[in-house]
């Protein structure tokens, strides 16, 4: 096993700081929709409401990417970072540089 984990570790709190900052910032941007929409006409109204669920949407991700990191975490505590969850080959170093959440090696794509 080649993997720095110490990288690794760096590379997942990066990772969460950015994505829960994201999530700040939209959180804020989704208050100001809702102000938006009870001062502004239909037209307005329906563009609020798409930039909100393009909002929701993307919150819905950056949830989805907190739980991968936690995950990741927890394989780091148990030595199985960077193991393939399908096959348990390693997961290619360039990959886990790329996306630091990846369970599975490139043939089996898993995440
Ligand atoms: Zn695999």
């Amino acid at each position: 096993m080649t993997i720095d984990l110490k990288q690794a570790r760096d590379r997942l709190n990066a990772l969460k700081a950015e994505t829960a900052l994201l999530s700040e910032k939209s959180q804020l941007a989704r208050k100001a929709v809702q102000l938006d929409q009870q001062s502004v006409g239909r037209l307005s109204r329906m563009d609020a409401m798409q930039q909100q669920a393009m909002a929701q949407a993307q919150e819905r991700a950056r949830s989805a990417i907190l739980v991968r990191i936690d995950q990741a975490f927890r394989l780091i505590e148990q030595n199985e970072y960077g193991y393939c969850l399908g096959c348990g080959d390693e997961i290619a170093i360039k990959r886990l540089e790329i996306d630091p959440t990846a369970t599975h090696c490139v043939s089996c794509k898993g995440g």
